[in-house]
């Protein structure tokens, strides 16, 4: 996977050797000399990853990353800070700062390559969602720092067969986060999708740290679950394979409990991220589809249907039917009870047709107090018959209004079929004239349409 690579250091040598090194593995290359021109490069050129030095003139990396990480415009984007030897204290504050990862100098080249990688795969499932919650409506950023989820202590997972080593991880863990045991999980049922992080020790040798990596990343319900795996100081072969496996992060041991808090933070971060954005994806397609009185599916959501198994039927599939309900003297309900009893009854009315259809149907409200149901695979007689018994469903019991009284509410009903050529305009069009037929012939009815006539 290749991605588009911003490499921030002043010093011209050190952009080079992380240029060469990035280049020869395919990446694009951007560079940028101090702080200022890092954090403009970042606006302009929108990296997928941007590797940053500490110490530069004009704005320090720490203070750039804190700038990127505050505009809406670059906080998706991950960052790497790149430090010397030993700056512990620089390594805490970047990641406080909301640096995503640290480098320490001089880089290895399993580290750099395997970190950028693990990073933009985190990038592009955030750009995928933010690229078609974008096409919905426009982009705003997401604020999961004050929607209160961000500082909730994590569900931490901790897998690790040496149980002194677990219990040592567990009460690092503890002030921040709720952690618990592989073995405890266990005894309590608890599997990798009810928790926020997973912790994995690559020594296992009954829970095989690769193999779980694998494992989480293939099923649905843990695909982003961020996993953190703990590797042995000499193994780095392993634990740069755990990261093409699907790790999020590494940490060697032994293990320095400021940086597993720091990286436990960093993986928490970024999963609360991808989880607002899927929420507030899911949000905004449900609105899209979903009538806000009823609950039914809109009209919208009804003529992308209807259009899908229209074309089905035409092309050899089951014959699909549709009922154009509309209730009767609708408009003395408002007039007399007032426009709230009108809401009570059309929401009555959405739950009596969704509860009596069948599971393949689709009710949906087509406007005002109209509502069209879906059939497939329906022919005309059934479709006739499931019209009559939805009629008697609103016709038989009255309707709550207002917390009280009851009203008798009656429907009419046009049922159509699909026939030959049709489109769904000409299939509702139908169904809208056996819909008049039945109003003018008394109301309370559900009329077919008239075979043999256009
Ligand atoms: P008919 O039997 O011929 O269908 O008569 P009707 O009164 O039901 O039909 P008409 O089309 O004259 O009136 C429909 C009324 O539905 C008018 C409109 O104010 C009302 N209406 C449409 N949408 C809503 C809504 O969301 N809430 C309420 N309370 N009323 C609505
Ligand atoms: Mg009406
Ligand atoms: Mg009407």
């Amino acid at each position: 996977m290749s991605a588009r690579v911003l490499v921030v250091d002043d010093i011209e040598q050190n952009r080079k050797l992380l240029s060469d090194k990035l280049k020869n593995e395919y990446f694009h290359v951007i560079t940028a000399v101090d702080g200022e021109d890092g954090v403009e490069k970042a606006l302009a050129e929108e990296p997928d990853v941007i590797l940053m030095d500490i110490m530069m003139p004009k704005l320090n990396g720490i203070d750039a990353c804190r700038k990127l990480k505050n505009d809406p415009r670059t906080e998706h984007i991950p960052i790497v800070l790149v430090t010397a030897l030993n700056e512990r204290e620089d390594r805490l504050r970047g990641l406080g700062a909301g640096a995503d990862d640290f480098l320490t100098k001089p880089v290895s080249d399993l580290h750099l390559l395997s970190r950028v990688r693990a990073l933009t795969k985190y990038k592009m499932v955030a750009d995928e969602l933010r690229k078609r919650e974008a096409s919905g409506k426009r982009m705003g950023a997401v604020d999961i720092v004050n929607s209160g989820r961000a500082s909730e202590p994590a569900r931490i997972l901790v897998v690790d067969e040496n149980e002194r080593q677990a219990r040592r991880i567990c009460r690092y863990l503890e002030g921040l986060h709720r952690p618990i045991s592989h073995v405890e999980a266990g005894q309590l049922g608890i599997s990798g999708s009810m928790v926020d992080l997973m912790i994995v020790s690559l020594s296992n040798e009954k829970l095989d740290g690769l193999r779980l990596c694998a494992y989480f990343r293939s099923l649905e319900s843990t695909r982003d679950l961020p996993i953190l795996v703990v590797a042995e100081p000499d193994d780095e072969k392993k634990a740069v394979r755990a990261l093409d496996l699907g790790a999020s992060d590494i940490v060697i041991k032994p293990i320095d409990s400021e940086e597993l808090c720091a990286r436990v933070k960093t993986q928490v971060r970024k999963k609360r991220y991808l989880d607002a954005l899927r929420a507030r994806l899911d949000q905004s397609m449900e609105l899209a589809v979903t009538d806000q009185l009823t609950g039914l599916h809109n009209r919208r959501y009804m003529r992308v249907q209807l259009e899908s198994f229209l074309n089905r039927s035409l092309m050899g599939g089951g014959p699909v039917s549709i009922l154009l309900c509309d209730i009767d003297h609708f408009k003395r309900v408002n007039d007399i009870h007032g426009h709230a009893a009108g809401d009570d009854v059309l929401r009555e009315f959405g739950r009596r047709l969704s509860e009596n259809i069948r599971p393949a149907d689709l009710a949906c409200r087509y406007g005002g107090e109209e509502f069209v149901v879906i059939m497939p695979d329906t022919s005309q007689a059934l479709a006739q018959a499931a019209g009559e018994r939805l009629r008697q469903i609103i016709s038989d019991e009255g309707f709550r209004i207002n917390r009280g009284d009851e009203l008798r509410v009656t429907m009419s009903g046009g049922v159509s079929t699909v026939a030959p050529e049709d489109t769904i305009d000409v299939l509702l069009k139908r169904a809208d004239d056996a819909l008049y037929r039945a109003k003018s012939s008394g109301r309370n009815r559900v009329e077919m349409e008239l075979l043999g006539v256009a």
